[in-house]
C-alpha cells in the first residue's frame, strides 16, 4: 500500500491530537459526526460535505501505526505474488486512462508514495523515465530491486522534489492524499512539479462509492489514518483550489482477486466480512481465487491538468 504518511516535521512527535477549526477545504465551521474509527470521531463538513478525522490524529498516532512495515504489510502476506500481480494489473489500467488522456509513455513520470514500486515497474516497461518518492526506506529498497536499475526511487517526502520545478509531465497519487495532513499545500507541490499542461492521476477511496454507501459505519475504508475522505465532487474542488484545471472522474477500478481482497480482510477484519470471505475461498478453485479481475469496490480516480498558462493562483515562478 503505497502512501506518503505527512509532510515532514522535525520535532518530536507530538501526543496531542489536532483540532481544526475550520473545514481545510471551505472554511467552514459545523460539522455533522459520521462515524468513530477506533475512538476517532469522522465528521462530515456542512457546507462542502468533505469528511475528515476531526480532532486529526496526533503526530505520535500516526507513527506509531506507520510501522516500518506498513508500506509493504500487504505485499508479505503468503499470497504476494497474486497480489503482485494485481497491483500490476491495476497500474496498467491507470497507465491506460493517462495515455487516454494525453500522456506520452516518452515523458518523465513521477510517482509519490511509490511502495514496492510495482507502478513505477508497469511505467518504466512503457516508456517512461520514471522517478519514486517513498517515505519507508524498506519499501524503496524493494522498489529498486523492482524496477533493477531503471529510474530512481528517493527515500522521504514531497520536499524532495521540490527543486525539480517544472520536470514531470505525469505525477501519480494513489492511495495518497487521503493520509496527508495539508492536501491544498501537498497538491501545490505536485502542480509546481509539473510542467505547464502536465497530467495529475489520483486514486483515492470514495464516500459515494457503493461500498461506502453500503457499508456504512463500518465501511473498510475508514481508518484512523485516512485524515480526509472525499467524493468526486469535493476532491474536484480540492483540486481545482490547488490549481488543476480539465479534471475528469473515472470509476475506481481496480484489479483485484478473492485472494488478495480475503488478504486484506485478513489484515483489516470487519466483522462477517472476514468469515465470508474464508468460507469463499474454501469453496472456490485456486487458479480462480488468483485471476485478477476489474473491480469498482471504493475509490475514485481522478485526472487533472496543469493548465498550459501561468496560473495567477498557485504559480510562484520567479
Ligand atoms: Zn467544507
Amino acid at each position: 500500500m503505497p502512501l506518503l504518511a505527512r509532510l515532514a516535521h522535525s520535532h518530536a512527535p507530538s501526543h496531542a491530537r489536532r483540532p481544526l477549526s475550520a473545514c481545510p477545504l471551505c472554511g467552514a465551521t459545523e460539522f455533522r459526526p459520521v462515524a468513530l474509527v477506533a475512538s476517532h470521531p469522522v465528521v462530515r463538513c456542512r457546507s462542502c460535505q468533505l469528511q475528515f478525522t476531526q480532532p486529526q490524529p496526533s503526530d505520535a498516532e500516526l507513527a506509531a501505526i506507520y510501522g516500518p512495515d506498513y508500506v509493504l504489510a500487504a505485499d508479505d502476506t503468503p499470497e504476494h505474488a497474486v497480489i503482485t500481480r494485481a497491483k500490476r494489473a491495476t497500474a496498467d489500467h491507470y497507465l491506460d486512462l493517462l495515455e487516454a488522456a494525453g500522456a506520452t509513455p516518452a515523458g518523465r513520470l513521477l510517482e509519490i508514495g511509490c511502495g514496492a514500486g510495482n507502478f513505477l515497474l508497469q511505467a518504466s516497461r512503457r516508456g517512461y523515465e520514471v522517478t519514486g518518492v517513498e517515505y519507508s526506506a524498506y519499501a524503496c529498497a524493494r522498489a529498486r530491486q523492482t524496477l533493477g536499475g531503471s529510474g530512481r526511487v528517493l527515500t522521504g517526502e514531497i520536499d524532495l522534489i521540490a527543486s525539480d520545478a517544472g520536470l514531470y509531465d505525469v505525477c501519480v497519487l494513489c492511495d495518497v492524499i487521503e493520509h496527508v495532513r495539508q492536501p491544498a499545500d501537498f497538491l501545490q507541490r505536485i502542480l509546481g512539479a509539473l510542467r505547464p499542461g502536465g497530467i495529475l492521476l489520483v486514486v483515492t477511496p470514495s464516500t459515494a462509492s457503493w461500498s461506502a454507501r453500503l457499508m456504512g459505519k463500518r465501511w473498510m475504508e475508514l481508518k484512523p489514518e485516512h485524515l480526509f475522505y472525499f467524493s468526486p465532487t469535493t476532491l474536484t474542488r480540492q483540486l481545482t483550489g490547488a490549481g488543476f484545471a480539465g479534471i475528469a472522474h473515472h470509476r475506481g477500478i481496480k484489479y483485484l482477486s478473492l485472494d488478495y481482497v480475503a488478504a486484506h480482510f485478513e489484515k483489516y477484519p470487519v466483522t462477517g466480512i472476514r468469515a465470508a470471505l474464508r468460507a469463499a475461498r474454501a469453496l472456490t478453485p485456486k487458479g480462480w481465487r488468483e485471476r485478477p479481475r476489474p473491480l469498482v469496490a471504493s475509490g475514485i480516480i481522478a485526472i487533472a491538468r496543469k493548465p498550459a498558462l501561468a496560473n495567477r493562483s498557485a504559480t510562484h515562478s520567479p
